[in-house]
């Protein structure tokens, strides 16, 4: 706590961007006929389609909703096993369990922390159905490896790209890489709704089955609807409400034209904490593969100081008292109490996340960041080794 009377910096590692337009267009999406599925949700869906360049975007509640749509859209049910990173928020793999399905955990590249694609193999067997690669912190996978893995076993391909709207790799953007992908509107990522999430994909069977598996499972069948009277409507499988309403979507619209310059700014903060960190030995930023433009939802250092006083556990503590709000993404998902027990998962079974894990720090990260703030943090991580 600051002393009495003390100016006192206050940074969160993450935040929302709101402004007046925003507030406009949430304000008229209120005043119209429409507050759930209405032209708001289509258009969203079309902007996103056409910013990621897939076929087709399907908007719902959250990102969580999303990744159980995608698990649903393929299938995924009791007895099949679908490969997860470790290093992830636990929905990337609670979405298989909400199927009945078993997630596998992959150990993660030391370099990079995304899934390691070497290790996918040795745990595929007969039930595996699926990957669910995450493009951690905003860096997008080797896709071009996961593809021929998944192509070579028939596999189901899917991105959590949750931290990664606006990423690329080798020129193509996060959203057309895999068979699915998936995205977050949480107000610490890219771009929010309050809470949403969306799933593209090219596969218009894929697409389909997520838009009735958002609404219930009924199906709006027009024909049908002529056929037997306007009121007639079916419910053809087990579906949830996953609805996104029309004023959130009309923020996410309005968000989406500030998200080129957003992108490029959260680019800039990264470039900045890249230059300082070069000259310090106890703090390593994470590798950026050449291919790949990266969308730094997360900006991760690793602290390699071992001394008590100044390990990871004792720069969290230090910058959390300066008033920098720190973060550490992620308790790798297997050391989760739930799935040690549900999975008999734990320490041992990925060891590259779990080391990571010990040294891993998020620093402040978003658009509004100024720089003075950005220079606060920088000079106070300095003065841990000073
Ligand atoms: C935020 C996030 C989710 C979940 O999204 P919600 O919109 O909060 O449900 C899933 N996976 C990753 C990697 C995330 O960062």
């Amino acid at each position: 706590m600051a002393a009495q009377g003390q100016w006192m910096m206050d940074i969160p590692y993450g935040c929302q961007c709101i402004d007046d337009a925003d507030v406009a267009a949430v304000v008229a999406a209120l005043r119209s006929d429409w507050l759930t599925t209405g032209p708001k949700v289509a258009e969203f869906e079309e902007v996103f389609a056409d910013f990621t360049g897939a076929k087709h975007a399907v908007a719902v509640s959250s990102g969580t909703a999303a990744l159980h749509a995608a698990m649903h859209a393929i299938d995924i049910g009791p007895g099949d096993e679908v490969i997860v990173p470790p290093m992830t928020f636990a929905a990337t793999a609670n979405c298989v369990v909400y199927q009945g399905g078993k997630p596998v955990f992959v150990d993660v590249d030391s370099d990079t922390l995304l899934i390691d694609p070497d290790r996918i193999e040795e745990k595929i067997t007969p039930a595996t159905k699926a990957i669910i690669a995450v493009d951690y912190a905003g860096q997008p996978c080797n896709y071009e490896r996961l593809r021929a893995i998944a192509r070579k076993h028939n596999l189901a391909l899917v991105a959590d790209g949750c931290h990664a709207l606006g990423a690329e790799y080798k020129g193509q953007r996060v959203g057309a890489l895999a068979d699915m992908t998936v995205f977050s509107f949480h107000p610490v990522k890219h771009i929010t709704t309050g809470e949403g999430g969306m799933i593209t994909t090219d596969n218009p069977i894929l697409a389909e089955r997520m838009r009735v598996f958002r609404n219930h499972g009924i199906t709006t069948d027009h024909r049908q609807r002529e056929e037997q009277g306007s009121w007639c409507y079916e419910m053809v499988e087990l579906g949830y409400n996953y609805r996104i309403t029309d004023f959130q979507c009309a923020l996410g619209v309005s968000q989406f034209n500030k998200l080129p310059k957003w992108l490029a700014r959260r680019r800039e903060i990264a470039g900045i904490y890249d230059a300082a960190f070069e000259a310090f030995p106890y703090v390593k930023s994470l590798s950026v593969s050449k291919e790949v433009l990266h969308a730094y939802h997360l900006y991760v250092v690793r602290i390699m100081d071992t001394e008590p006083s100044r390990n990871r556990k004792a720069v969290f503590k230090r910058l959390r008292e300066k008033g920098i709000g720190v973060n550490v993404h992620y308790l790798p998902v297997h050391l989760h109490s739930f799935y040690k027990k549900r999975f008999h998962t734990g320490a041992g079974l990925c060891p590259v996340a779990e080391q990571a894990y010990d040294h891993i720090l998020s620093l402040p990260m978003f658009p509004k960041l100024k720089s003075y703030e950005q220079e606060y943090v920088i000079k106070t991580m300095k003065d841990i080794w000073s």
